[in-house]
């Protein structure tokens, strides 16, 4: 498929696909199960954890803030209703650590958006918390790169059209490339666009889902593979 051209913008997902993100999450989640471990198993923390950041996402959107108080709400039950310092302190220490990590760029990224700079608009599209994904953005070194960055509440369709408008695209305008199929893939090709989807290893349970069978999707091994479709 030659999309050589055929765009004027490309979007670009961030976490785990600019830079590692839910590994992060992963560990956190580890230290959360052992500060309960005198409660329940790990399976019934997971279960926990799982249940309740789901309620609260529709509320508070994506994001590590979102995070620490699904862990307190499950804390909170686990504990029986009354929440000991000791737990509360441990898991605001475990959101600390979780949002002030050093940002780990994947492999191939800089090349990858150097080859691409000039020749194409380049804007970051990712989900989640503002102040938290601006920060990530700015310091991940990869900012002069990119035009801009959209940080949006979701990335369903209704979003997608949003910013569609936003840049006076028409849906079948947009090219996006990463590692979501739920969040990057599915609703940009359901409305017509083009995505390329660059897989990590580490999904997060929230965002699984299988490929749609579309034309207008190509699937990479890796970032650096994207190039010999664009250029
Ligand atoms: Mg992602």
């Amino acid at each position: 498929m030659d999309l050589k051209g055929k765009f004027r913008y490309i979007f670009f997902d961030a976490d785990d696909t600019l830079w590692e993100n839910e590994q992060y999450f992963r560990a956190a989640e580890a230290k959360f199960i052992e500060l309960l471990a005198d409660y329940t198993t790990p399976e019934g923390v997971q279960d926990m954890l799982w249940r309740k950041q789901e309620d609260n996402i529709p509320l508070f959107g994506y994001g590590s803030k979102t995070y620490m108080i699904g862990m307190t709400d499950a804390a909170l039950e686990l504990c029986g209703g009354t929440l000991p310092e000791h737990i509360y302190y441990g898991i605001k220490k475990i959101i600390t650590d979780l949002a002030f990590h050093e940002l780990e760029i994947i492999e191939g990224v800089k090349e990858t958006l150097e080859a691409l700079q000039g020749r194409y608009e380049l804007i970051v599209a990712t989900k989640g918390d503002l102040p938290e994904q601006m920060g990530k953005f700015r310091s991940s070194g990869l900012s002069h790169y990119f035009h801009h960055c959209e940080v949006m509440e979701n990335k369903d369709e209704k979003n997608w059209l949003e910013v569609a408008a936003k840049h006076n695209l028409r849906p079948e305008e947009i090219l996006m490339i990463g590692n979501s199929v739920k969040s990057d893939i599915a609703p940009v090709v359901s409305l017509g666009g083009w995505a390329i989807h660059t897989p990590h290893e580490v999904v997060w349970v929230h965002e699984m889902m299988d490929m749609p069978q579309n034309d207008r999707i190509i699937e990479v091994k890796n970032i650096r593979e994207i190039l010999s479709y664009l250029l």
